[in-house]
C-alpha cells in the first residue's frame, strides 16, 4: 500500500485560489491544477491519502471529506494524523505510522507539504509552496519516492515507542 500524507494550504490551496475564494466569498477553494496533479499521483500509484494538514483539526471532519470530493479529489482519504506534543509534523506522521504499520502493510509513503518540519522523515518530503502549490515536477518527485519500495523495517527503527502488541482495531478516536 502507498500513502500520501497530505497538507492542504500550500499544496492544494495556493495564493491564487485564496484570492479567488476571497472574491467569490467561498471558503477553502482548491486550485484545479493542483487537484489534477494529486489525482494523477493517486491514479498512477493507487496511493491513499492521510490528511496531515491542520484542516484535520476542523470540527466538521465529515464536511472536510465531502469538500475533497466536491473540489474534484478522486483519491480516497483513509484518515488523519493526530496532535503530537511538540507539534512537529514529522513526529505526528511517525505516530500515525507507528499506530497503523501493522494493519496496513505500507510499501511506501510520500509527504506533500509546504513546510519542512519532517525531522527524520525528510527524505519522504516533497516540498511545495503557497505560490503554485502542487505542480507537475512535484508529482514527478512524489512518484519517484513512492516507487522506491520502502522496507517496513526502517519504520520500526525510526519509530520510537512502537507497540507490537497494540490491537489493530480502529478506535475512532
Ligand atoms: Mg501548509
Amino acid at each position: 500500500m502507498n500513502l500520501i500524507f497530505l497538507d492542504i494550504d500550500g499544496v492544494l490551496v495556493t495564493h491564487h485560489s485564496m484570492s479567488r475564494m476571497m472574491k467569490s466569498n467561498r471558503l477553502h477553494r482548491f486550485q484545479k491544477s493542483c487537484v489534477q496533479e494529486l489525482n494523477r499521483l493517486t491514479q498512477k500509484t493507487g496511493a491513499l491519502i492521510v490528511v496531515s494538514s491542520t484542516w484535520r483539526l476542523d470540527s466538521d471532519w465529515v464536511g472536510t471529506l465531502q469538500h475533497f470530493r466536491s473540489e474534484g479529489v478522486v483519491g480516497d482519504v483513509i484518515g488523519r494524523t493526530g496532535r503530537s506534543e511538540d507539534r512537529i509534523r514529522g513526529h505526528e506522521i511517525q505516530d500515525w505510522l507507528d499506530e497503523h504499520a501493522k494493519e496496513l502493510l505500507i510499501d511506501s509513503f510520500v509527504i506533500l507539504d509546504d513546510d519542512s518540519d519532517m525531522d527524520h522523515l525528510s527524505k519522504h518530503l516533497v516540498q511545495t509552496s503557497l505560490d503554485g502549490g502542487l505542480r507537475r515536477y512535484h508529482t514527478d518527485s512524489a512518484l519517484q519516492i513512492l516507487n522506491r519500495r520502502w522496507a517496513a523495517k526502517s519504520l520500526v527503527v525510526a519509530g520510537e515507542g512502537i507497540e507490537p502488541s497494540r490491537p489493530s482495531r480502529a478506535t475512532g478516536a
